[in-house]
């Protein structure tokens, strides 16, 4: 693909709302903590989906530090297609500051966050995932500003399909409709601005 192709990257995402244990696609991004041995949210719904041998897989993994991925089969999810598991550790929100540094820029966690995306990304592309699914990495119990994640979520993603061949498709799964409005109004106001800058 051309360098700055951002029209073909854009066709390449696609916004869901789903349970992400539920999609078609060959690998699934799970939100989990720095154990990677299981918790609430969607990160529950992944261990209850793929059953107990994920944690006893995880086990061996040692922990991943926040901001950073490791991948895992996915066990009982093979049966739905599912064929890896990529494991991301989102950053807290206010943990470092975030509040204090929103006037500097980026926050310490907006780097964290991003940095869950491409580490992600980076992982699909390494087992040959053509398709991959994230959900809204943080924005639950974590708290980060759902806006603010999806643009961070939204502009590396396309950021990285403009460069990168795999994954070809990237679906963002939101849990509410909401939850997909907001990301809806990240890509158009985006997409609006490319629009601009090609005509100008
Ligand atoms: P974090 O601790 O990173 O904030 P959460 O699991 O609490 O992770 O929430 C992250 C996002 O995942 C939230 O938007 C939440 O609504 C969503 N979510 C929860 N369960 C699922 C699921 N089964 N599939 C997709 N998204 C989910």
């Amino acid at each position: 693909m051309p360098p700055n192709d951002h029209d073909a990257a854009l066709d390449r995402i696609e916004i869901t709302v789903a349970d992400i244990t539920t999609l078609a696609v060959d690998a699934i991004v799970n939100a989990a903590n720095e154990s990677l041995l299981g918790g609430g949210g969607v990160d529950g719904a992944i261990h209850r989906a793929a059953g107990p041998r994920l944690l006893e897989h995880n086990r061996s993994l040692g922990g991943c530090p926040t901001g950073l991925a490791k991948a895992s089969p996915a066990f009982d999810l093979e049966a739905r297609g599912i064929r890896h598991i990529i494991h991301t550790v989102g950053p807290i929100w206010g943990d470092a500051h975030d509040d204090e540094a929103m006037s500097l820029g980026n926050t310490p966690s907006d780097v964290l966050l991003a940095s869950c995306y491409t580490r992600s990304l980076e992982l699909a592309r390494d087992v040959g995932a053509a398709s991959v699914a994230f959900p809204a990495i943080s924005t639950g119990v974590y708290r980060f500003p759902k806006e603010r994640a999806a643009k961070i979520a939204f502009g590396h993603v396309l950021g990285w399909l403009t460069q990168a061949d795999l994954p070809q498709r990237v679906t963002f799964c939101c849990f509410a409709d909401a939850d997909a409005q907001v990301y809806k109004q990240v890509i158009e106001s985006r997409g609006q601005w490319m629009f601009n800058r090609k005509r100008a």
